[in-house]
């Protein structure tokens, strides 16, 4: 089965859009959607219909997603971030509430375990680095994960003799090998990537090649920004999606 993954949309359309525009000759059959589909970006309810119809979908809450349903205390969240939240509030409609309601922070499919932000704690930590990541290794049951959150696209892989959890960066556009060692993987974000690359971050999988991508996808970065702008949403929101931080 060949697999679209994507993760932390955050309402940003036109990166979404880009990412199924540039997918779309991989023939996915399936798409897995990490969570955060709101939060930040100007789009929420286009961006939950569009994910929400696209085939074979498994859809993950994220700790943004909790926050605008008023599950999460926005108290924890820094004050950009807060703002964004009580603006999607206002501009989500009661169905796409709804749907956003009806997603959990897990699944599992064949041999993925998928998570917003780790095993451990699906909706709340940050895997950021080696040691968190090998700590979560003991946590799934499953030989790969795939988890969201951090927005940074990376590949984690299974403790060695010495306990050390190596790291490797992607290489965009190349398929790797799914080989026997356990992986943990990122496929980085769809609509505010913090990677220092602007660009639409995801990946694909292909479960009967037993290979996985990670991809950038180009998008008219300045539209999302005016249609934030106009939506009054914080400054540095805007800004950052320049730079990919
Ligand atoms: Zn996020």
């Amino acid at each position: 089965m060949r697999i679209l993954v994507i993760s932390d949309i955050h309402a940003n359309l036109t990166a979404l859009e880009a990412v199924l525009a540039d997918a779309a000759g991989f023939n996915y059959q399936a798409v897995w959607c990490l969570g955060d589909l709101v939060g930040y970006g100007p789009q929420p309810n286009a961006c939950v219909d569009r994910v929400s119809a696209l085939p074979g979908l498994v859809c993950l809450v994220g700790n943004h997603d909790k926050a605008v349903l008023g599950e999460i205390d926005i108290a924890t969240f820094n004050h950009d971030a807060r703002a964004a939240i009580e603006w999607t509030r206002a501009e989500l409609s009661a169905g796409h509430r709804d749907y956003l309601k009806s997603l959990q922070p897990q699944a599992c499919s064949g041999d993925f375990t998928l998570v917003h932000g780790s095993p451990r704690r699906p909706l709340w930590e940050y895997i950021l680095d080696p040691d968190v990541a090998r700590d979560n290794f003991a946590c799934f049951s499953t030989r790969y994960c795939l988890f969201g959150h951090t927005h940074v696209p990376i590949i984690y892989h299974q403790p060695g003799a010495s306990g050390l959890c190596p790291d490797s960066a992607p290489q965009f556009g190349q398929a790797q090998a799914l080989s026997v060692e356990r992986l943990m993987i990122n496929p980085g974000s769809v609509g505010q990537p913090r990677d220092g690359r602007p660009e639409a971050c995801y990946a694909l999988v292909d479960t009967a090649a037993s290979t996985w991508e990670h991809r950038r996808a180009a998008y008219d970065i300045a539209r999302t920004q005016t249609e934030m702008r106009t939506a009054g949403l914080p400054d540095r929101l805007i800004t950052r999606l320049a730079v990919g931080w």
